[in-house]
This record gives C-alpha cells, structure tokens and sequence, in this order.
C-alpha cells in the first residue's frame, strides 16, 4: 500500500504538534515533529559557544553533526551524535537560537533530506515551517494551522509551566512574534502557507475541535 504522507505547517504555538500526535495515534501513523531537529542543531550550537547567526561557524559545526530520529514505545526521540537530548531542546532559550540556526540553507539541507527519507520509506504526518511548500510538495494532505499570536503565547505559557519552566507572557509573547517575523521572512524555505494547504484557524477553538476539523478532510481509515 502506498504510503500516505500529511503536512502539518503554521507559526510556533499553533497546536501543530498536539493535533499532530493525536491523528497520527488515531489514524495509525508516524508522527515526525521537525523542529526538534531544528533546536537539536541550535543546542549544539549553543553549547559549544557558537552565535547561531554565525553562518561559518555553523558550517564548520555541521560537518560534525549527527542527527537522527528514533522512536521509542512510538515516541519520538532526538539524538544527537548519539545523544537523546529530546528534553533539553525543548527549553525556552532554544526557540530563539533554532529560529536563527534555521535560516542556514545547509542547515536545512541537511535535516530536509533526513525528513523526506523518513517521508520515503513510511506513512507520516510532520508538522514543521516549509512542510507542504518545500520539504513534501506532494503531500497527500497539507494543513495550515494558525492562531493569533495572544492565543498562542497563552498556550505557549501554560506548555512551559507544566514543564516547571518560568516565563512571563510578555516574554512569550514578544519572542513568539520574533520567530514568526524570522521564520516568514527568511530567505529560504520560509514559513509560508501552500497554495493548497487547507487553513485551519485555531483562535477559537480547542484541540477536539481542530482534530474533528483535520480527521474530517482526511479520507483514510487506520490500516
Ligand atoms: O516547531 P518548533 O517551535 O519547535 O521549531 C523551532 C524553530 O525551528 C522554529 O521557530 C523555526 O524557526 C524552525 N523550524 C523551521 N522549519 C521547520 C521546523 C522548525 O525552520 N520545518
């Protein structure tokens, strides 16, 4: 059977990777979240005291970097050069230095031809920026999600409390609207909504209603 690949793009704080998870679960497929690999890259950089804007250095950095996904009882890890730092990419400061490290063409290179080997060889919903416009252009379904940037930074908040991370929503909120203003205007493969992605926007509603909404379009049944 053919596999079936689903594109999952929008800005940071969207829902993307909860809505992700719950169809790939209810729909029986890979769940790939590519910004983890995004923050892997900026973690190194930032532990080895390399400014993430920093494009030789970067280059010189990447010759020697090893990422690679591995899932375990179905839940995805990061490695990197052997390493799981899935927990450590998640802390706040990497959103930024990920954003930044992000607008390295070789950097997304990189992970781009990682992510469509995954997309290759199984059946999987990535969420990510440059999904349905760059990374699969031929997705068999490409989503949009999206929420004001208040909404977002709520969400954002809330996510990082539950990790025992303090944030103010100020701070949020300003540095959500850095990435999106990076993320839009990077040269390559910036944020950008396919033509034919479908526009999904969450302002308004909650995670069941915006899986409701996907599972509705997608015309596949767990195999
Ligand atoms: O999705 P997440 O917020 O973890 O991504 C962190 C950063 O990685 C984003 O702000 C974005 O700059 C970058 N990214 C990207 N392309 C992707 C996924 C993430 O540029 N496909």
């Amino acid at each position: 059977m053919k596999n079936i690949n689903i594109a999952v793009d929008g800005p940071a704080g969207a829902g993307k990777s909860t809505v992700s998870k719950i169809i790939a679960e209810k729909l029986g497929l890979m769940y790939l979240d590519t910004g983890a690999m995004y923050r892997a890259v900026a973690f190194k950089a930032l532990e080895n005291d390399i400014d993430p804007n920093d494009y030789n250095a970067v280059l010189k950095l990447l010759k020697n970097t090893k990422i690679d996904i591995k899932y375990i009882d179905g839940v995805q890890h990061i490695m990197l050069d052997g390493k799981d730092v899935s927990e450590s990419v998640r802390r706040h400061k990497i959103s930024q230095a990920a954003s930044d490290i992000s607008k390295i063409k070789e950097v997304r290179l990189m992970l781009v031809e990682i992510q469509r080997e995954i997309a290759r060889q199984n059946s999987v919903i990535m969420d990510g920026r440059d999904i349905g416009s760059f990374v699969l252009p031929n997705a068999d379904y490409k989503f949009y999600i999206t929420a004001i940037p208040e909404e977002r930074a709520k969400r954002r908040l809330l996510d990082l409390r539950e990790k025992g991370q303090d944030e103010s929503f100020d701070e949020i909120l300003k540095s959500i609207m850095i990435r999106d203003e990076n993320d839009k205007n990077r040269d390559f493969a910036p944020l950008i909504k396919a033509e034919d992605a479908i526009l999904i926007d969450t302002t308004n509603l909650n995670i069941e209603q915006v899986c409701e909404k996907v599972l509705s379009i997608i015309n596949i049944s767990k195999e």
